[in-house]
């Protein structure tokens, strides 16, 4: 049965040097595109602005197209959905985030920044059990609330999420996951950005993604994505979760921690791109018992299925790597 051709994407954010999860996401995303004759998508999600680092995104081009992971529509490529750098696409954003205020699913909050800063340290003292946003500004038009203490003129725009809202979702690779429940999740920022969640459903619906293959650390966040999807009447795509790459002690592989968590470091220590990639890949598909342990990108993109993708966070050992450059 011929595979439908999928749509994946990478959609790294500009914050600093590139980290090695972004080539190790490229990698299974490009696997899968290739696999079933689609497209692989480069998507610079740089909404966050208090964290962008003008240099970063060269480096994420530069760093992938070393490790031959290019991309068929992008930012410097172009293809049939540009702009592929959100910052571009603010006007893309605005009229969804109005739809979800009209149909009741999205409200305004002029909650001040200090506001929410004592309501979470409040609800820290006192553990209570329900955290979070306590839903002041909720059915309140801005007269009302400017009565109030602790307002902004500048509003943010948040999800209402419903009580019975859906946590458990299927997993490509893990099957059956569950999250916890969410918190009213800003959408809008006061600065007139969309937040991550907001763009990144709004692109993956638009760009025509059907595959969000994405790290672990989202998990929490997919609840909401599904929920925005079926607020707006659209289409849930196909998601999976991989395992993260982690330090020899087991902790989350971080640029602070480990220089190994820096793509650019590779470059710079002169590694072979080819070893670096087919490390990725190793990790997070291991060969089964008595199969190659280095199978080149076309072996490993014919035999790829999602059930057989690691599930445990992978460790990032610079030895085992070193084996495999000088092999
Ligand atoms: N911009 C997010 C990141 O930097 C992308 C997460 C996703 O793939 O949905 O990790």
């Amino acid at each position: 049965e011929p595979l439908m051709p999928a749509r994946m994407r990478v959609a790294p954010s500009p914050t600093g040097d590139p980290h090695v999860g972004t080539a190790y996401m490229s990698l299974f995303n490009l696997a899968w595109a290739r696999k079933t004759g689609g497209a692989f998508v480069l998507r610079i999600e740089d909404t966050d602005r208090q964290r962008y680092v003008p240099e970063s995104e060269q480096q994420i081009f530069a760093t992938l197209r070393w490790l031959h992971l290019g991309w068929d529509e992008g930012p410097d490529v172009g293809g049939p959905y540009a702009p592929y750098r959100q910052s571009e696409r603010l006007d893309t954003y605005r009229p969804f985030v109005d739809q979800l205020i009209a149909d009741g699913h999205a409200y305004y909050c002029w909650c001040s920044t200090e506001r929410l800063a004592e309501l979470r340290a409040q609800q820290q003292a006192s553990k209570q059990a329900v955290t979070g946003y306590d839903r002041l500004c909720l059915g309140k038009t801005r007269e009302e609330r400017a009565q109030l203490p602790g307002f902004s003129e500048t509003p943010v725009v948040r999800m209402l999420i419903p009580d019975d809202v859906p946590l458990a979702f299927d997993d490509l690779v893990r099957g059956p996951v569950s999250a916890p429940h969410p918190d009213d999740q800003v959408i809008l920022k006061a600065d007139g950005f969309p937040t991550y969640h907001m763009a990144v459903v709004v692109d993956d619906h638009l760009m025509g993604i059907t595959h969000v293959v994405r790290g672990e650390e989202w998990i929490s966040s997919t609840p909401k994505h599904i929920l925005l999807y079926r607020w707006l009447g659209w289409q849930v795509p196909a998601f999976a979760h991989m395992p993260l790459l982690r330090n020899t002690d087991k902790s989350k592989i971080s640029k602070r921690k480990n220089p190994a968590a820096r793509l650019m470091w590779f470059r710079e220590q002169g590694y072979l791109p080819q070893a670096l990639v087919n490390f990725l890949q190793l990790l997070g598909y291991p060969p089964a018992e008595g199969e190659q342990e280095v199978a080149d990108f076309d072996q490993f993109v014919a035999g790829f299925e999602w059930s057989k993708v690691n599930t445990v966070g992978p460790v990032f050992d610079l030895d085992k790597l070193n084996w495999l450059n000088g092999h």
